[in-house]
C-alpha cells in the first residue's frame, strides 16, 4: 500500500535544530528523511529515531548532489555548519553549503513541486546598526572578515530562494533564526552556550570574549521549532525573523550560567573575535501577527534543562 504520509526531507537533519525538527516532523505524523554529511551533525542526535519505519537517514553532501526518489512534499535547508567556531574551521565547505547546497536543495524541491524552507540566520543583519532587528533591515556585514563566509553565504542563500519563488513561482519561506541553544548543542562547538555550561559544570573560569558588553537574545529549541512548524504551513514568502526579543549582555548570561550551575567558577576575559556583533535583538512583530507565533520558555527555564542535559552527557562520557 503506498503511505498517505506527507514526505519532509531535512538537509542538517542530524544536527542541533535539524534533529528537533525530525523528532517534530515525525510526532506530527510525517514521513521524515534526514540527508547530513555528519561534518558537525552526529547520528546520535536521531538515534531513536533510525529504528521508526517513517524515518529514514541518507547520508550526502548537499553541496555535491541530492538525489531522492519518490514523492517529497516539503524540502527544509538546515544543512551548514552554524557556530562561529565550525565556519571558521570549514570556511569554504559553509560558503558551498549555503551557494551549491541551497541549489540543489531547491533543485529537488523544484522537480518534487514540494514547498522549501531555508534556514537563514540573524547573521544577515551582521553588526547590525539598526536594534532590533527587523525583517526589513538590509544589515551590516563585512564580507570579507572571516565570518563574511557564513553571512554571505546565508545572504546568497536567501536571494536564491526568493529568485526561484519568482521565476519559477515556488512555494518558499525563509527563517532568520537568532541565538538559539537547549538540548544537542555540541559540546565543543564553541558557541557561547555550550562554552559556558561546560565550564561551569568542570569549575574552570568561564571565558567571556571582549568586556561583556555585547548583547545576544537565546531561544529555547522548542520555541524556535515550533515557529518553524508554523511558518511552514503559512501562506507568507518573505523572511521571518524567529527568536526571543529578551536581551542580555554576555557578562549578565555567564553570571546566570554561574548562579544555575551553582558553581564556583570565576569570570575571566578574553579577547573579542574579529566582527563579533555588538548587539543583537530580533523584532517579532511580524512573526506575532503572521503565524501567532512568540516564545514561552524563560531563560532560566531553557538553561536549566540544557544545563541538566550537558551533566548527563558527562556523566555518560564518564561512565
Ligand atoms: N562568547 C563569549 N565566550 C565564549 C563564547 C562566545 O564571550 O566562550 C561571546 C561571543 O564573542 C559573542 C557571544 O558570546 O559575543 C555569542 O557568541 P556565539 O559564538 O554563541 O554566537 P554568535 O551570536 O556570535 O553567532
Amino acid at each position: 500500500m503506498v503511505s498517505k504520509k506527507k514526505v519532509v526531507v531535512i538537509t542538517g537533519g542530524a544536527g542541533f535544530l535539524g534533529s528537533h525538527l525530525c523528532d517534530r516532523f515525525i510526532r506530527e505524523g510525517f514521513k521524515v528523511i534526514c540527508v547530513d554529511n555528519l561534518i558537525t551533525g552526529n547520528l546520535n542526535n536521531v538515534r531513536t529515531l533510525l529504528k521508526d519505519r517513517n524515518f529514514d537517514y541518507v547520508k550526502c553532501n548537499v553541496s555535491k548532489d541530492i538525489r531522492i526518489p519518490g514523492t517529497i512534499h516539503y524540502v527544509l535547508h538546515f544543512a551548514s555548519p552554524a557556530s562561529p567556531v565550525d565556519y571558521l574551521m570549514y570556511p569554504i565547505p559553509t560558503l558551498k553549503v549555503g551557494s551549491r547546497g541551497t541549489h540543489n536543495s531547491l533543485g529537488l524541491a523544484k522537480d518534487k513541486k514540494a514547498t522549501f524552507l531555508l534556514a537563514s540566520t540573524s547573521e544577515v543583519y551582521g553588526d547590525p546598526l539598526q536594534h532590533p532587528q527587523k525583517e526589513t533591515y538590509w544589515g551590516n556585514v563585512n564580507p570579507i572578515g572571516p565570518r563574511g563566509v557564513y553571512d554571505e553565504a546565508k545572504r546568497f542563500a536567501e536571494a536564491m530562494t526568493m529568485a526561484y519563488h519568482r521565476s519559477h513561482h515556488m512555494d518558499t519561506k525563509i527563517v532568520r533564526i537568532f541565538n538559539t541553544y537547549g538540548p544537542r548543542m555540541r559540546i565543543r562547538d564553541g558557541r557561547v552556550v555550550p562554552n559556558f555550561i561546560d565550564q561551569a559544570l568542570h569549575s574552570r573560569p568561564l571565558t567571556v570574549y571582549g568586556n561583556g558588553r555585547q548583547t545576544r537574545s537565546f531561544c529555547y529549541y522548542s520555541d524556535l521549532i515550533d515557529g518553524i512548524y508554523r511558518l511552514l504551513f503559512s501562506g507568507y514568502h518573505g523572511p521571518v525573523n524567529i527568536g526571543n526579543p529578551k536581551e542580555f549582555t554576555i557578562l549578565e548570561f555567564a553570571k546566570l550560567v554561574v548562579k544555575l550551575a551553582d558553581t564556583k567558577s570565576k569570570i575571566v576575559y578574553e579577547p573579542l573575535p574579529v566582527d563579533d556583533p555588538k548587539q543583537r535583538r530580533p523584532d517579532i512583530s511580524l512573526a506575532r501577527k503572521l503565524l501567532k507565533w512568540e516564545p514561552k520558555v524563560a531563560l532560566e527555564d531553557g538553561l536549566m534543562e540544557t544545563i541538566a542535559w550537558f551533566e548527563a552527557q558527562a556523566k555518560k562520557r564518564t561512565s
